[in-house]
């Protein structure tokens, strides 16, 4: 099987790595001919080109491109493509692509791998880096199932944790634990450095240990990607950051009423939950 990875980045570097070296011959295609040189030379991909010409063999093709990308590439690889061809994305979002890229190519089938770093491009691509992370798909009603079993078998290649689900409760579900965070993380610093006493402020950065790298990691991230977050996934992180905002109000309600034991038994609860979300 031949693999075509367009958007040579983070996600599509590291998808290329580790198919490269399970013995799929995967090829790569990026806008930079340096990327495609810097793919190259870290075996990510066999060969790669800003050509879209080069995928005209493959059987699968992932786009890896920015969220806003997603759809424009579809459109502009279509032509090069084998009517067979399966094509799939890896966009933190689902609702808003995987209709209108089924509507572009109707053996499209939505995936969501849930790993990354903080880091972007060729560069920061990782061997193993989803290696017992989930990774969604998103098959509708109309998906096939050789579609389905196709990218199922190239998931499980990479040692993943297969998860299918519909897009708009993915988008919901990631809502919470993905693009919540980052508001949350990206306010937490923001608001340490509207700090107005100058000297409270440096203290501050210098006492910073542990709990503020864990708590503030997801908010120190790539920029256009929280962005493109809260673009495409608009009415399920609204309603995640409404939900929170209430909670925190509630929060700040028992602190200022110093009713200690409300504020016990919710940080009771959330020490004890906690290992529902991550162990
Ligand atoms: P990234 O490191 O910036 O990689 C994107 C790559 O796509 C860039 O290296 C760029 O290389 C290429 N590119 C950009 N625009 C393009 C275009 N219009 N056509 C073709 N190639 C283009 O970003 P990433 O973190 O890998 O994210 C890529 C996708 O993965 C996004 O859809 C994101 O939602 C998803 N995702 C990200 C994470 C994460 O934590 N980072 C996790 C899961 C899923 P050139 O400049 O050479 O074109």
């Amino acid at each position: 099987m031949k693999i075509g990875i367009v958007g040579l980045g983070l996600i599509g570097g590291s998808l290329g790595l580790d198919w490269s070296a399970c013995g799929y011959t995967v090829l790569g295609v990026s806008r930079k001919p340096s990327t495609c040189e810097t793919a190259i030379a870290r075996q990510a991909v066999a060969d790669a080109s800003p050509d879209f010409a080069i995928l005209a063999e493959t059987d699968v093709v992932f786009i890896c491109t920015p969220i806003g990308s997603i759809l424009p590439t579809i459109q502009a690889i279509a032509p090069h493509l084998k009517s067979t061809a399966i094509v799939t994305d890896v966009g933190s979002v689902k609702g808003a692509i995987v209709q209108p890229a089924t509507e572009l190519w109707p053996n499209f089938l939505g995936g969501h791998p849930m790993a990354g770093t903080a880091e972007v491009g060729i560069d920061a691509a990782l061997s193993n880096l989803f290696v017992d992370r989930p990774y969604v798909l998103t098959p509708t009603p109309q998906t096939s199932s050789d579609t389905v079993d196709t990218i199922s078998q190239l998931v499980q290649a990479l040692n993943a944790r297969l998860i299918h689900c519909d897009p708009t409760e993915h988008d919901q579900a990631v809502a919470w634990i993905s693009h919540l965070p980052v508001m949350i993380s990206s306010s937490l610093i923001q608001s340490c450095l509207n700090e107005t006493d100058k000297n409270v402020l440096k203290l501050a950065q210098q006492l910073a240990s542990s709990g503020f790298r864990d708590t503030s990691r997801v908010g120190g991230g790539n920029p256009e990607l929280g962005v493109m977050m809260a673009q495409y996934n608009q009415a399920a992180l609204l309603r995640s950051l409404f939900a929170y905002r209430d909670q925190l109000d509630q929060v700040i309600q028992q602190i200022e009423a110093q009713d200690w034991s409300a504020l016990q038994q919710q940080l009771v609860q959330t020490q004890q939950e906690r290992p529902l979300f991550v162990e």
